[in-house]
């Protein structure tokens, strides 16, 4: 696919203090958009980041046919950009669009067009510690029509946003025991906006009672662990790794795959199960429960400090710098800024 490139005349990267990022709220030039119609994709451009305009009766507004993604590129000391298994993020869209009965889009326009888009953006992709570019593809339907039907066009977008990092200090998650975040036969497994809009009220619940985030459990019973708001969790029990498996319900995220594949190569016991509730909070008590993480690309590994459950909060005990979610985060990190030799061939240039 020809990808015609409109360039902005003025850069706003010097307005842009790189020192103050935060995350999610700086936005680079240009963005990439391919427009979908009558069975193809017609055409991708890059232009300035900025205003699109739309009819009231857009059909994704109405009916949720929207879908995106989320990954990292990285400074080396070289001045590489490097970008953390693309293609995995590209495989798993093209998943959450069948899902959402949305047209598949092709490696040329999902990973060819955003490394054009990072060749006129490079200066954006932060050297500070911590911080990276986050890349936001997403697809959405733009059929002008009230009804519910799959729409016939749409438009794939990518734009970046430099950020800092993501979490700060270790958290404290709830266990939740009345809402659900996905249920089988759903679309818990798709990165669909509307999992994120069910998933807000919640959330204001859990923040109101003093934690960060929600610990989801299986929607019929709420006996088993599955995932965070935006991570999968993990748990050293017993010096094992354990963690949900992947279905109908868990996004099959690519930090955890990296994490679990690291896991094994270190030849620890890595075990994909069911984890219930009670295994955890007496695993915990007990002492057996050494560590608990969630893995995502926002914040790579987030410990969690604190684990509520029916009013009573559960202790981790205190995170060791020679622990496994500190090496296997210090593992990762070195792989994909470059200062480890990629060996598992995790690392795209762009
Ligand atoms: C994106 C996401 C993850 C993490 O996936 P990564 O590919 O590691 O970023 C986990 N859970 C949910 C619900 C997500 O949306």
């Amino acid at each position: 696919m020809q990808i015609d490139i409109n360039k902005i005349s003025n850069s706003r990267i010097a307005e842009v203090d790189f020192n103050q990022l935060g995350f999610g709220k700086v936005f680079a030039d240009h963005m990439l958009v391919a427009e979908y119609a009558d069975g193809k994709w017609q055409k991708a451009t890059i232009q300035p980041y900025g205003p699109l305009s739309f009819q009231p009766a857009m059909m994704s507004l109405h009916y949720g046919q929207a879908i995106f993604e989320g990954m990292k590129a990285y400074r080396s000391d070289a001045g590489d950009i490097l970008v953390f298994r693309p293609e995995e993020n590209w495989k798993r869209f093209n998943k959450s669009a069948a899902r959402m009965c949305m047209p598949e889009v092709p490696e040329d326009i999902f990973l060819g067009g955003l490394k054009e888009l990072l060749k006129l953006d490079k200066n954006w992709v932060p050297s500070q510690d911590g911080c990276s570019l986050y890349i936001r593809p997403f697809m959405f339907a733009t059929d002008e029509y009230v009804g519910v039907t799959p729409s016939s066009t749409y438009k794939f977008i990518i734009f970046n946003c430099p950020v800092g990092s993501y979490y700060a200090k270790p958290l404290r998650v709830k266990i939740e025991t009345e809402y659900i975040r996905a249920a089988k036969g759903g679309v818990g497994f798709a990165k669909n906006a509307g999992n994120y809009g069910g998933s807000l009220f919640p959330t204001q619940l859990a923040n109101k009672e003093g934690y960060d985030q929600i610990i989801w459990t299986d929607a019929a019973t709420h006996t088993y662990v599955e995932e965070a708001g935006t991570m999968n969790l993990m748990f050293i029990i017993d010096g094992a790794l354990v963690t949900a498996p992947t279905g109908d319900t868990i996004l099959d995220g690519v930090t955890r795959k990296s994490v679990l594949q690291v896991a094994k190569d270190w030849g620890m016991d890595v075990q994909e199960r069911l984890l219930s509730v009670e295994e955890l909070v007496k695993g915990i008590e007990s002492g057996k429960v050494q560590e608990a993480f969630g893995a995502g690309t926002a914040a790579v590994i987030a410990p969690i400090q604190t684990i509520g459950y029916n009013g009573k909060d559960y202790d981790l005990p205190e995170r060791k710098p020679d622990g496994f979610s500190a090496k296997v985060y210090q593992e990762i990190n070195d792989i994909r800024l470059g200062k480890k030799t990629d060996t598992r061939n995790w690392i795209w240039k762009a």
